[in-house]
């Protein structure tokens, strides 16, 4: 018997009215629409664009960055961020090219290059307003609700967070304590959503980016040292709170104690707190330096920084 004739029987069969035809029949006609809905709602959560979220204290530079990548360096120069537009959360919908070391200044569509779209959020820096964004951050597969009216509310997914600092700040004063103070929060919530998490299903990766802002002011640590600051400071934060003595001072001696407590961010019993032990718990920090107004590195590195994570 050739093809040609196994195929007709085939065809013949499927259109006798035998109790199998009816029943194979009946399960397509059925479940079609089961099968169709699935398919839906299992893709809608990729419907809307990816988002970045920046957060930081106030004052570090979030708005200028969110203005620069909106509208360009002549724009937000001339028109200085305004900082009281932080006190909300506020974002934009941006394109990174597919090659992502075309910088953001170019224009995509005049050099016909295909595009990444993504949401860039900015979240409020004061201290009284951060649980908002801490909040975006605690889930296994963090989201945050689109405020692009045409998403309808739908969710769209975070991809990375971006962390702003003002490297000229954290040279003297209170910043630099306040400033760590702020990103043990956010990297402990990172973390906690690898105890939180249901089965074995590890918790989606988040990349986080410090970037060291306004190294155009001569005042400004490099981004080496702003590591190393932050870093050291985290490892304070991180004695003092394990033993309970935020208030008291924490001496050398008490760091190797409370590895299992709550708050311990990093990889547990080491001494130093370092940046590379919270790849552990799937969080790569880098630390980049630039600046948004004035002479200096520039914000192309953050730019490319976030066009290989969106
Ligand atoms: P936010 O509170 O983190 O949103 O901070 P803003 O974006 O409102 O910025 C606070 C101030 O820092 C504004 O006056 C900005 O113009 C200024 N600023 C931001 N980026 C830079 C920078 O790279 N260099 C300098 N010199 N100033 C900056």
């Amino acid at each position: 018997m050739s093809a040609l004739e196994k195929l007709k029987d085939l065809f013949e069969a499927s259109l006798t009215p035998t109790p199998t035809v009816i029943a194979i029949g009946l399960a397509v006609v059925l479940f079609f629409p089961v099968l169709l809905h699935l398919l839906y709602s299992a893709a809608t959560p990729y419907t809307t664009l990816p988002s970045v979220l920046l957060v930081g204290p106030s004052g570090a530079g979030k708005t200028a960055l969110l203005t620069l990548f909106e509208r360009g360096p002549s724009a937000s120069s001339s028109t200085p961020a305004k900082t009281h537009t932080s006190q909300v959360t506020s974002s934009v919908e941006l394109a990174v090219s597919e090659d992502p070391s075309t910088p953001y200044t170019t224009d995509l569509d005049a050099a016909g290059a295909t595009a990444k779209k993504f949401l860039l959020v900015d979240t409020p820096g004061h201290a009284k307003l951060r649980a908002e964004a801490l909040s975006y951050l605690s889930s296994a597969e963090p989201t945050i609700k689109s405020p692009l009216a045409s998403d309808h509310g739908a969710k769209s997914k975070l991809k990375a967070l971006v962390f702003v600092v003002d490297a000229a700040a954290l040279a003297d004063g209170d910043a630099l304590p306040q400033t760590a103070e702020y990103l043990y929060e956010v990297l402990l919530t990172l973390q906690k959503r690898f105890h939180g998490r249901k089965g074995s299903r590890a918790p989606a990766s988040m990349p986080v980016l410090v970037a060291a802002n306004k190294l155009d002011l001569f005042t400004a640590l490099p981004a080496s040292l702003v590591k190393s600051n932050l870093e050291a400071e985290l490892g304070r934060i991180r004695a003092a709170r394990s033993k309970g003595l935020l208030d008291s001072g924490v001496g050398q001696d008490d760091l190797n104690a409370g590895d299992d407590t709550e708050g311990w961010l990093g990889g547990d019993g080491s001494e130093k707190f370092s940046f590379a032990q919270m790849m552990e718990f799937d969080v790569e920090i880098d630390v980049i330096g630039g600046n948004v107004v004035g002479d200096g590195p520039g914000a192309d590195k953050w730019w490319r920084w976030i066009g290989e994570r969106v």
